[in-house]
């Protein structure tokens, strides 16, 4: 575990009115609930403004802001954790602040020095860290975004942006294992898009093929290539995972699928452990064969909000093919335990992934 100092000034400007009491943590729904403070940072005449830390609350907006009709906007989501001994830390942020400014590179936005990115998180979470639920899975799901703030009706990079980090209490996610459905007719991403980086547009444009496959009963889409659709992308939006006798894959990443910090996690300590771990393509082919054959064990999708979604069953074109039971001894639930084991501070931190808030 490692702590910062840096020097530099957030002006701080606490709730007089917090929303905690009111709030019943062990119910709350992923997503709906806000704590009390949000971070606020802006950027003009090619700098970053005075950040502020402030009230959760609504925003004035232009009905010309660029955002809203180009969608020049990009995210993150990440989680603090509340160990068993009370700490409270944050999970890989630096990967997290790494990636956001990846896609902040690609969408044509400025990109946030990582000391003020940190020290806003950090401080924002020691702020509302009375907001993490009691819950075996409470956690405080954190979410920095910046979006073009120009007022202007025209397609180019905006001069003026925003960017905010608020933070959710959260609980666990989904429950059941997934109903999947192979996508072979739309696509996430293309290469030379934009699918490695975390931008808005590639989560509207997923909404429909997500509502065809709904309509059917299907929870969510196996993404594949946008070329041949041959080959697995992501699951959802979540990165995917597959285990074919004893060797687990997900398939390698390069421009066409976002680069997971769950994903990474999973195949260091799967690797660490001793487990065939493969990073390569992964062909629809193959995993049907397996299926039949009864070596496909099981198949997850990985990622921040649920950690592990376990698949169910994939459907691909007229078949939908049931995976086996998980057993106790599977390597999904392994690693989740590994996993959550160092986010709860229950084993050493070998990787050095927590960074602890200090309350
Ligand atoms: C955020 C995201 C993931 C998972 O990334 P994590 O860092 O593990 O949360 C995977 N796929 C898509 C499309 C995503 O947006």
């Amino acid at each position: 575990m490692s702590m910062i100092s840096t020097d530099r000034k957030i002006a701080i400007h606490p709730t007089q009115h917090s929303r905690l009491s009111g709030i019943d943590l062990e119910t709350v729904v992923f997503g709906r609930v806000f704590s009390d403070h949000m971070f606020v940072m802006d950027y003009r005449d090619g700098q970053w403004q005075q950040p502020v830390i402030e009230p959760y609350g609504k925003m004035e907006m232009s009905p010309a802001l660029i955002t809203l009709h180009y969608g020049q906007s990009i995210f993150e989501g990440q989680k603090a954790y509340r160990s068993d001994n009370g700490h409270v830390s944050i999970f890989r942020p630096k990967d997290n602040i790494a990636r956001m400014n990846r896609s902040a590179h690609r969408m044509c936005m400025p990109e946030i020095p990582e000391d003020i990115f940190l020290e806003g998180m950090t401080e924002l979470v020691r702020m509302d860290h009375k907001w993490i639920p009691r819950d075996a899975e409470g956690a405080l799901y954190i979410r920095p975004f910046m979006y073009a703030s120009d007022e202007y009706v025209g397609v180019r990079p905006s001069d003026t942006y925003r960017f905010i980090i608020f933070t959710c209490p959260v609980r666990g996610y989904y429950k059941d294992a997934v109903r999947v459905k192979i996508e072979t007719e739309y696509s996430r991403a293309f290469p030379g898009g934009t699918g490695a980086a975390k931008c808005s547009g590639n989560y509207a444009s997923s909404l429909y093929p997500a509502k065809l496959a709904a309509d059917k009963g299907f929870h969510q889409i196996l993404w594949t290539d946008g070329e041949t659709h041959e080959y697995f992308e992501e699951s959802g939006t979540m990165n995917v995972f597959f285990r074919i006798g004893d060797t687990l894959m997900t398939p390698e990443t390069s421009g066409t699928i976002l680069e997971g910090i769950t994903r990474d996690s999973i195949i260091r300590i799967a690797k660490q452990e001793g487990i065939d771990m493969q990073v390569r393509r992964v062909s629809v082919a193959e995993v049907t064969d397996a299926i039949r054959k009864g070596t496909l064990k099981e198949a997850f999708g990985a990622g921040t909000a649920a950690t592990i979604a376990h698949i169910a069953s994939i459907a691909y074109g007229n078949e939908e093919y049931t995976l086996p039971n998980l057993a106790e001894s599977s390597f999904s639930n392994h690693v989740a335990k590994v996993l959550d084991d160092i986010r709860r501070g229950r084993t050493a931190d070998p990787f050095g992934w927590m960074l602890d808030v200090g309350v």
